[in-house]
């Protein structure tokens, strides 16, 4: 990111491939106002070529030590955009059986494929490794023996690395950060080694090498470097016992701009991570989530209704925390400007509230925009990751609709859902009929 984009940032004027032509909120070259009078809103918005544009620059900030870059698909797994991502090379991140599938729908290489989280049920571990994944990232002792007990039903041999909790504080919210001493992420060290060292009582398993996530939306390249030096300590304690690593995935949780935050670049993260590198014969994994896809992505609303409280100006959206819950969450920010501007309005301080019976349901708080009437249009910026993907139905809201926007072409990826697929799967049983 340049010092010239944060700027244009605060000015309100450009994020990546949304920006203003004209009075008009543009993404790449279609206009915003375009795609929400043809599919209606709530809808997410994304720009392919930031999406690309991102992976990229990773991609070559790297390329020396051409590590293996797994989109980590939980930030967002709509088809078109891992189709986007597997036709530039990118392997997958998955936590799941239903992202596994998802990720053989968009075409990814199994051998591109590593699957985390501390919860994998047989199962999915079953359907991993008859798909003939690249790598388990393996969370405790227990799933380690639950997946030698099942590649061994199977007469398979499965690699696996473990994922390491080096104790490292990343400086982000506390429900984003993942390698602390208390977390439930992870092996610590003492148990890893203890690992390494029983591994021929694992004999369906190839242990062969280390994972480290230690948390998301991290601005600088200190806490990946603390905790990244002490694992290859360990990983060299580890090689003088004879143990051999192969895959040494450093995770994702590079951060981005939502607001005012100064990140470190892809080229400045790797600038401070190589030398780390350079001289070892690692595989090195990548799995970013939130770098690729946050700043690639928008939500699009209208303004309902304005409401004037002694001591507030609300403005009711049609979307809210079911659509886009980051700021419930996490207290996250998100920029939030007018699809058309009009420079001669005046200057008012806005809560935007979504509809829902929860006092939680804000996308933001205490903005200063153009003062706004009903039924106008605003984006709510650096939506693309963790947006749609934990959208919700409470309240029997249908989900809102995705646009993945290309040069001057626009496409439905996602149907807006109907009342109808609310109730797909229920049934009422024949004592109630
Ligand atoms: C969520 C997650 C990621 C991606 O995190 P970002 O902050 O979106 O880059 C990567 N690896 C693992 C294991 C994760 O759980």
């Amino acid at each position: 990111m340049s010092a010239g984009l944060e700027k244009e940032i605060e000015r309100g004027v450009r994020l990546h491939d949304f920006y203003y032509v004209g009075r008009d909120l543009c993404c790449e070259k279609v206009r915003v106002w375009d795609i929400v009078q043809a599919v209606g809103t709530p809808v997410y918005i994304y720009s392919h070529r930031t999406i690309v544009e991102h992976f990229r620059k990773l991609k070559r900030a790297f390329q020396s030590l051409r590590p293996l870059i797994c989109y980590s698909m939980k930030a967002n797994s709509n088809l078109a955009v891992l189709k986007t991502l597997v036709r530039e090379g990118a392997g997958l991140d998955i936590v799941s059986g239903g992202e596994l599938y998802r990720a053989r729908r968009a075409g990814c290489e199994a051998r591109k494929i590593v699957y985390a989280g501390v919860g994998k049920t047989g199962e999915e571990i079953e359907e991993a490794i008859r798909a003939g994944i690249l790598l388990f990232n393996i969370e405790s002792t227990a799933e380690l023996g639950e997946i030698n007990r099942i590649a061994g039903r199977l007469k398979k041999k499965v690699k696996v690395s473990l994922r390491v909790n080096p104790g490292v504080d990343p400086g982000t919210h506390r429900h984003i950060a993942t390698g602390k001493p208390e977390s439930k992420f992870g092996l610590d060290l003492d148990t890893a080694h203890a690992v390494f060292i029983q591994s021929p009582g694992y004999p369906a398993l190839s242990i062969c090498g280390i994972h480290v996530h230690i948390g998301s939306q991290i601005l600088t390249g200190e806490p990946f470097l603390k905790a990244f030096r002490k694992v290859l300590i360990f990983v060299t304690s580890l090689e003088k016992e004879g143990c051999k690593i192969e895959y040494l995935n450093l995770g994702g949780g590079l951060g981005i701009i939502y607001s005012d935050e100064k990140p470190q670049t892809a080229e400045e993260f790797a600038q401070e991570i190589l030398p780390l590198f350079h001289h070892r014969k690692f595989r090195l994994i990548f799995e970013p989530g939130r770098f690729i896809v946050g700043n690639a992505g928008i939500l699009a609303a209208r303004i309902l209704y304005l409401k004037k409280t002694p001591v507030k100006n609300f403005a009711v959206l049609d979307t809210g925390m079911n659509d886009l819950i980051r700021p419930t969450l996490y207290d996250s920010h998100h920029e939030v400007w007018p699809l058309e501007k009009d420079p001669r309005r005046e200057k008012r301080v806005y809560d935007f509230v979504g509809p829902v019976c929860e006092s939680g349901d804000f996308l933001a708080r205490d903005r200063s925009t153009q003062e706004l009437r009903a039924g106008e249009g605003l984006a709510f910026l650096s939506a693309g990751a963790y947006g749609f993907s934990m959208a919700s139905n409470y309240n029997s809201r249908p989900r809102p609709a995705e646009v993945l926007v290309k040069g001057s072409e626009f496409a439905v990826i996602r149907k807006r859902e109907t009342h109808g697929d609310l109730l797909r799967g229920e049934k009422v049983p024949p004592f109630l009929r």
